[in-house]
C-alpha cells in the first residue's frame, strides 16, 4: 500500500503535560503499521537547547540516541520500540535547532534586505523540517508530536507553523488533540471543563482538532462523550477514551478499541476496511501479562528519583523478560547510598545486576563496590557504558592490583588511566553534540558469551561517550582473566569486556538498550536475564 503525498497527523496537547502524548502517537503508528502503512514519527520539543544532549537527566529524563547519532528526546525510544523501525535526527526539532538555521542562514545572507521574523522566518522553517519526512516518500504517514501545552508560549510558532500547513496541504492533514478529564473525587463526577478550555485556546490559534483524546482514570460513558463532542465540534465517534492502563503496550489496543486508527482513516478519506493485523503485537502482551517466572535486577545509577532517566533499560528488561515468559522486578539502588558496610545486604536475593550510564564523579566509589560483590560472588552482571567502565576500573584495582586505577573522566593525574579520554575528543571543547555519538560496527570474538547471545559475528550498536577503555593495559587485563571480546574494526576501541570464568559478566561501551523493542528484544538482555533466571534456580 502507498499513499502519496504523505497524509500529516499532528498531535498536540492540552490541560497538564504528561498526558502521554508520545504513547498515543506511537500506538496510532502501530494501528497504522498493522493495516500496512508506513508510518514515521516526529518530536518537535520547545526548548531553546539545541538538542537534550546537554541537560541533565533530572530536567529532561533520559536522552534518547538515534542510529545516525542524534542526541533526542525520550519520546522518540517510544517510537521505536513501539514500530521497530529507526528514527534519526528529522525526527526531532527543538527551538533551539530551528533558531540556529534560521540565523546560520541571516549571517550567511539569506534574507538579505529582510527583517528576519518569527512569521514566517522561523514558522517557514518549521514547516521545512515537518515537510522533510514527508518528501523522502517513504512514508504514507507523518505523525508530528508538538511537545509541550497549549497556550504556552514556547509552542507558539509551532502552532502557527502547523496552522498553515493545514492551510497549505488541506485534507492531507488531521490535528489530534490530547486532553484531561479529570476527577473530582468529592463529588464524583468526571469534568468537561479543562478540555473545552483547551479546545478553546487551541480555536484561539486558528485550530479546530478533528480527534480528541481524552485521557481519563473512569470511563468516559456516552454522555461524556457526547457532551465533549458538542462543545468542541467534534464527532462523537472522534471523541477517543484514553484510559490509564497497567502498560504502555496496551494502549494500541485501547486505541483499537476505541477505533482511533478507523476515524483516522475515514477523516484522510482513506480506506477503513484493510485488514489489521496484529498478532506478534498480541501475543507479546499476552505473555507480558500472564509471566510464569520472575527475576530481581538491580538497577544501580544516581538519577533513580527519576525512574525516565532509565527509561530504554527498564523497557528493554520488559521485551526480553517477555521473551523467557519473566517479570523483571526491579530494584533501585541509589549509587551513592552504598558503602562497604551495605553492599551485602543492599545486592542480597538479587538474581543480576545491571550498572548504568552516566557521567562525573558522584556514585562512582558505590559501583565500583557493587561491581566487586557481584563479581565475588558470582552474581550475573550487565555494564552499560559508564557501567563497563566501573567494571573494568574495578578489576584494574582489586584484580590486577592496580591501586587507585581510575578513569580520567574523574581521576585526571591517576598513576593507572585505564579508561582514558578518546584521541578524537582530546581537542574538542564544544560540549553539544560532539560525544561518540550513533551506531559504529563491534566485531565479536568467537566462544564468548556474548557471541553466544548474539549468534553473529559482528553488530552496529549505538555510543554516547567521550571516554574509552585503554588499549594500553589490554594485555594486563587479558592475563588476570578479563577479556576483550568485542572490537571495533576500524578504531580497534574495545567495545565489551567480559571474564569468562564468571557465570555471567559482560560490560559493553555502547548502549544495547537503545535497540530493544518489542518485535526485536536485544539479544544482550535476553541472555542476562537468562543468566539470571539461572542464578536464581
Ligand atoms: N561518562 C562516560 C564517558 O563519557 C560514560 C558515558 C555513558 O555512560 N554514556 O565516556
Amino acid at each position: 500500500m502507498s499513499i502519496s503525498p504523505s497524509k500529516y497527523i499532528f498531535v498536540t496537547g492540552g490541560v497538564t503535560s504528561s498526558l502521554g502524548k508520545g504513547i498515543i502517537s506511537a500506538s496510532l503508528g502501530k494501528l497504522l503499521m498493522g493495516r500496512g502503512y508506513s508510518v514515521t514519527i516526529q518530536k518537535l520539543d520547545p526548548y531553546i537547547n539545541v538538542d537534550p544532549g546537554t541537560m541533565n537527566p533530572y530536567e529532561h529524563g533520559e536522552c534518547y540516541v538515534t542510529e545516525d547519532g542524534a542526541e533526542t528526546d525520550l519520546d522518540l525510544g517510544h517510537y521505536e520500540r513501539f514500530l521497530n523501525t529507526p528514527t534519526s535526527q528529522a525526527n526531532n526539532v527543538t527551538t533551539g535547532k530551528i533558531y540556529q538555521t534560521v540565523i546560520n542562514k541571516e549571517r550567511e545572507g539569506a534574507y538579505l534586505g529582510k527583517t528576519v521574523q518569527i512569521i514566517p522566518h522561523i514558522t517557514d522553517e518549521i514547516k521545512r523540517c515537518i515537510k522533510l519526512l514527508g518528501d523522502t516518500e517513504k512514508y504514507d504517514f507523518v505523525i508530528t508530536e508538538i511537545g509541550g501545552t497549549v497556550g504556552d508560549i514556547e509552542s507558539l510558532p509551532y502552532i502557527e507553523a502547523v496552522r498553515q500547513l493545514k492551510w497549505e496541504l488541506g485534507e492531507d492533514t488531521l490535528f489530534i488533540h490530547l486532553t484531561l478529564v479529570p476527577f473530582l473525587k468529592a463529588s464524583g463526577e468526571l469534568k468537561t471543563k479543562p478540555t473545552q478550555h483547551s479546545v478553546k485556546t487551541l480555536l484561539e490559534s486558528g485550530i479546530q482538532p478533528d480527534i480528541l483524546v481524552c485521557r481519563t482514570e473512569h470511563e468516559l460513558g456516552i454522555d461524556i462523550k457526547r457532551k465533549i463532542a458538542l462543545f468542541c465540534n467534534v464527532e462523537k465517534e472522534a471523541v477517543i477514551e484514553s484510559i490509564d492502563v497497567e502498560s504502555i503496550y496496551e494502549v494500541p489496543i485501547k486505541m483499537l478499541d476505541e477505533g482511533l486508527d478507523k476515524v483516522v482513516l475515514k477523516k484522510l478519506n482513506l480506506n477503513d476496511s484493510t485488514k489489521l493485523n496484529l498478532d506478534n503485537w498480541n501475543s507479546f502482551l499476552k505473555k507480558l501479562k500472564n509471566p510464569k517466572k520472575t527475576v530481581s535486577i538491580g538497577l544501580i545509577g544516581k538519577y533513580i528519583e527519576l525512574k525516565d532517566s532509565y527509561k530504554s533499560i527498564t523497557e528493554a528488561f520488559i521485551h526480553a523478560g517477555t521473551t523467557h515468559n519473566c517479570a523483571v522486578k526491579v530494584k533501585w539502588i541509589h549509587a551513592e547510598s552504598i558503602n562497604t558496610k551495605n553492599v551485602k545486604k543492599e545486592l542480597k536475593g538479587l538474581d543480576g545486576v545491571l550498572v548504568a550510564p552516566g557521567f562525573g564523579d558522584r556514585g562512582i566509589e558505590g559501583k565500583i563496590l557493587a561491581i566487586k560483590y557481584v563479581r565475588e560472588n558470582n552474581i550475573p552482571f550487565l555494564g552499560i557504558c559508564l557501567g563497563m567502565q566501573c567494571a573494568v576500573i574495578e578489576f584494574a584495582r582489586n584484580v590486577i592490583g592496580m591501586k587507585k586505577a581510575h578513569t580520567t573522566e574523574i581521576d585526571s593525574k591517576t598513576k593507572y588511566p585505564v579508561i582514558d579520554i578518546m584521541q578524537e575528543q582530546k581537542e574538542i571543547i564544544n560540549k553539544g553534540g560532539t560525544m561518540r555519538l550513533g551506531a559504529f560496527t563491534c566485531n565479536i570474538k568467537n566462544g564468548s558469551k556474548t557471541k553466544k547471545a548474539y549468534k553473529r559475528n559482528s553488530a552496529k550498536e549505538r555510543h554516547r561517550h567521550r571516554y574509552e577503555f585503554n588499549n594500553t593495559y589490554l594485555e594486563d587485563f587479558e592475563k588476570a582473566g578479563m577479556l576483550a571480546t568485542g572490537i571495533n574494526p576500524d578504531s580497534n576501541l574495545v567495545e565489551i569486556m567480559e571474564i569468562p570464568k564468571h557465570p555471567w559478566f559482560v560490560g559493553v561501551q555502547f548502549h544495547p538498550e537503545y535497540k530493544s523493542t518489542v518485535s526485536s528484544p536485544h539479544p544482550l538482555f535476553i541472555d542476562f536475564i537468562k543468566a539470571c533466571l539461572n542464578q536464581k534456580n
